[in-house]
């Protein structure tokens, strides 16, 4: 890719539909860079964004860094459908792929779509003066409060566990190609925001209140030039009394096109279900839970690939315990563990022989910082998350 022009404006010529707002202030400090409507049918976030610039801008704010706000997927958003051809979260390269080159004519709407973030994403990193935050707004198909998802790096962890509402860890070693994933090993601080279910207006105040505290969080403005910040903290805080604070996905129920996939009515997001408890049915056959846990993102929409998610509640003592464990460097001594051994051709990646480690070897190296990359018969491969330390 040829990067040898930089980017002086503050927007790459040819794009400007794809632009909600960009306010940089004069003085520098961080960016926050938000995407939403990634999936079309997903609009709360783009409004959330509007009223965010609207309100920064009649007030005359004055920003330290730089706020930019991205619409993700226009042609699916024209059509108001989840995608058009491929989903645009599940086509971003994986650790220590390249992004392909220019699309050509017969490119899915989706790739043209990625290539045209990726400029601005790239515009967006040339020009920063601060750590960069990045934030992608959705909103699921189930009633249900809303939360935050992160890849479990300690500067995430920090970052998300500002927000009053429940975070969940873990979500990216299930999902191949999602845009966060790819953020966050381009070295960005990640927050994946999921405001509650379509189309409504309490989805998109989550959205608001998730902007403002993220502006005053990441130092881009004071947290008294904020009037409403307390309110907005409330707000959040109140959607979501009663759920764990802290979990993280143990299991994902993959659906392909066809397979009559079809959960079970009423299921909200973190409900309780017990091991055995029927969740759906696809093709006449019935999906039990196969551990007890928390319903997570059940699919009550035609398109999408995920049926639902299993997870659990992390308590404050493992959150403690691994931060501590990764500061101490522990994580570079996982080689000397029986079962283990250094990948022959990935880079801080082990495979593990898991019918000679028996001592619950994925638990042990999340707590370590790493995630897994695969998991066939008694083979787990890992590898560890990157920026997982760096301030
Ligand atoms: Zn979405």
């Amino acid at each position: 890719m040829d990067r040898a022009t930089p980017h002086s404006d503050p927007l790459p010529a040819g794009d400007a539909a794809r632009l909600v707002g960009c306010l940089r202030g004069a003085r520098a400090g961080a960016t926050v860079v938000a995407t939403a409507g990634i999936h079309g049918n997903e609009p709360a976030g783009i409004e959330a964004l509007e009223r965010v610039f609207a309100a920064l801008d009649t007030r005359g704010m004055e920003l330290r860094g730089e706020l930019v706000g991205l619409r993700g997927n226009l042609p699916a958003l024209a059509r108001g459908e989840r995608f058009v051809e491929r989903d645009l979260n599940r086509i971003w390269p994986l650790e220590g792929e390249q992004l392909p080159p220019v699309p050509g004519p017969a490119a899915a709407a989706e790739e043209i779509e990625r290539w045209a973030l990726m400029e601005q994403i790239l515009a967006i990193e040339e020009r920063a003066r601060g750590e960069l935050h990045f934030l992608d707004l959705h909103t699921s198909s189930a009633d249900g409060c809303p939360f935050f998802t992160c890849g479990d790096t300690l500067r995430n962890r920090r970052f998300a566990l500002r927000f009053p509402a429940p975070v969940i860890l873990g979500i990216e070693e299930q999902l191949d190609g999602s845009l966060l994933e790819y953020m966050n090993e381009r070295g960005h601080i990640t927050l994946g925001v999921e405001g509650g279910q379509h189309h409504k207006e309490s989805s998109v105040r989550h959205h608001e209140a998730t902007l403002w505290i993220a502006l005053v969080e990441a130092g881009l403005l004071a947290p008294e030039e904020v009037l409403e910040l307390d309110a907005w903290r409330r707000l959040l805080a109140a959607a979501s009394a009663g759920v764990p604070r802290v979990m993280e996905v143990r299991y994902r129920h993959a659906i392909r096109p066809g397979d009559g996939f079809r959960m079970v009515a009423g299921f909200r997001n973190f409900q309780q279900v017990r091991a055995g408890e029927l969740l759906a049915t696809a093709g006449g056959e019935e999906i039990r839970a196969r551990e007890s846990g928390l319903v997570l993102l059940p699919l009550y929409q035609g398109l999408g690939e995920d049926g639902f998610f299993l997870g659990r509640r992390i308590s404050r003592f493992w959150l403690v315990l691994s931060a501590v464990m990764r500061k101490l460097g522990l994580h570079r001594l996982v080689g000397l563990l029986p079962g283990v051994e250094r990948h022959p051709a990935r880079p801080g990646a082990f495979r593990v022989n898991t019918s000679v480690a028996r001592w619950f070897p994925l638990e042990l190296f999340h707590l370590l910082g790493y995630r897994r990359l695969r998991w066939k018969k008694n083979v787990l491969l890992v590898s560890r998350r990157k920026y997982d330390l760096v301030h």
